[in-house]
C-alpha cells in the first residue's frame, strides 16, 4: 500500500494522453466531429487500450480521438484545466504534467505557441481551483523530425518561465536522440531540467545516449537499460532518475507482462526508479492502480513500493525547499 506519510507523486504523465471520455463526447457534439460512438461505454474501446498493442506507435494511434477534439485553443485549455482537477481527484500531492505542443496542434492546424499559451492558462486555472502543486514539462516530439522540433522548442521557450523541464518523446526507433543534441543543449542553457524517453522501443545504447550526450537527469521508461550493465552503473552513480510506467509498458508490448518488467531489478540495483502513469486516459488507469495493482504484479515488495515513492520526491524537478514543503504538508495532514 501507499505510505501516507510520503507525498504521492506522478512524474511522468502526458496531459494530451489524458482527455476525459465525457470531454471527448461533449467537444465532439459541439463541433460535429464524426466520433465512433456517442456514449462513454461505446467510446471507451476506441480511446482506451483494452489489450496489448504491437508496439509504441500502435499505442500512440489510440490518441486519435483525444487529439481530434482539440479543435481550438479553448479545447486545449479545457483539457489542461481538467488534467489538474484529475490530479487532485486522484489524491496526488504533486504532479509533473507534460505535453507536446505540435502533437496537440497537428489535427486542426493550430499554432504550437497558441497551444502552449492555452495549456499554460488551463493549468493555472486548474491549480487556482484545485490547490494542488503542478509543474509543466514541454515535449519535443521526435516523430516530426529535428526541423519541426526546433519550432516546437521555440513555442516552449516563449513561455520558458512556465516550464520546469523538457522531454523528448515519440518515435525512438526512427529518430534517435543524436538528432536532437542541439535542441536539448538550448533547453539546458535556458535552465530547464531534462528528461528523455529512452530504452522503450530502442535498446540500452539509447539510454546511454540520453544520459551522456543529452545529459538527461531522468529517463522515461529505460526498460532496455538492463541489457547494458555499465549503463545501469552510470545511472546509479550519477543519480539519474527512472520514470517507470508499468501498465503502459505492458500495453505497448515493451514487456511481455508485469512479472517480466525490470522495475524490481532497477530498485534492487539502487536506481532512483519511480512509478508513474504515462497516459492514464489511454491506459484507463490511475497512479493508485500502478502502486496497488501493477507494482505487486511486477514483484515489488511493500518496502520497494515505498522506496519508489521516496525516489519520486528525490528526483522531482523541485527545489529542496519545495520538496520539504511537500513532506511537511503530509506530516501535518
Ligand atoms: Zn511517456
Amino acid at each position: 500500500m501507499i505510505d501516507n506519510r510520503l507525498p504521492f507523486i506522478d512524474l511522468h504523465r502526458h496531459l494530451d494522453g489524458n482527455v476525459r471520455l465525457e470531454t471527448i463526447l461533449e467537444l465532439g457534439q459541439q463541433h460535429h466531429l464524426p466520433l465512433p460512438a456517442w456514449d462513454v461505454e461505446g467510446l471507451r474501446p476506441h480511446v482506451q487500450v483494452t489489450e496489448p498493442q504491437p508496439g509504441v506507435m500502435a499505442f500512440i494511434a489510440k490518441f486519435k480521438w483525444m487529439t481530434a477534439v482539440l479543435v481550438d485553443y479553448t479545447a486545449c485549455q479545457r483539457v489542461a484545466y481538467e488534467n489538474v482537477l484529475d490530479v487532485r481527484d486522484e489524491g496526488l500531492d504533486y504532479a509533473e504534467l507534460r505535453f507536446s505542443p505540435l502533437f496537440m496542434a497537428e489535427t486542426h492546424a493550430l499554432s504550437p505557441a497558441g497551444v502552449v499559451e492555452a495549456v499554460v492558462d488551463g493549468v493555472e486555472a486548474g491549480v487556482r481551483e484545485a490547490r494542488v502543486p503542478v509543474n509543466l514539462i514541454g515535449i519535443l516530439s521526435r516523430t516530426y523530425g529535428p526541423q519541426r522540433a526546433s519550432d516546437e522548442l521555440e513555442a516552449i521557450l516563449a513561455y520558458r518561465e512556465r516550464f520546469v523541464g523538457l522531454d523528448l518523446a515519440g518515435d525512438e526507433t526512427n529518430y534517435p536522440g543524436g538528432l536532437f543534441v542541439e535542441h536539448i543543449r538550448r533547453a539546458r542553457e535556458a535552465g530547464l531540467h531534462i528528461t528523455i524517453h529512452a530504452g522503450e522501443s530502442d535498446g540500452a545504447q539509447s539510454v546511454w545516449q540520453a544520459a551522456k550526450e543529452l545529459h538527461a537527469e531522468r529517463i522515461g521508461h529505460a526498460v532496455h537499460a538492463c541489457e547494458g550493465p555499465s549503463v545501469i552503473e552510470y545511472l546509479v552513480e550519477n543519480k539519474i532518475g527512472i520514470e517507470a510506467n508499468l501498465t503502459s509498458n505492458v500495453q505497448t508490448s515493451t514487456v511481455t507482462n508485469y512479472a517480466s518488467h525490470p522495475m524490481k531489478a532497477f530498485l534492487e540495483k539502487g536506481l532512483l526508479a519511480t512509478l508513474n502513469t504515462d497516459d492514464p486516459g489511454v491506459s484507463g488507469i490511475t497512479l493508485k492502480y500502478e502502486y496497488e495493482v501493477a507494482a505487486p504484479l511486477a514483484g515489488l515488495s511493500q518496502e520497494q513500493i515505498h522506496q519508489a515513492q521516496r525516489n519520486a520526491l528525490e528526483v522531482a524537478f523541485l527545489s529542496p525547499s519545495e520538496k520539504s514543503a511537500l513532506l511537511e504538508r503530509k506530516h501535518a495532514s
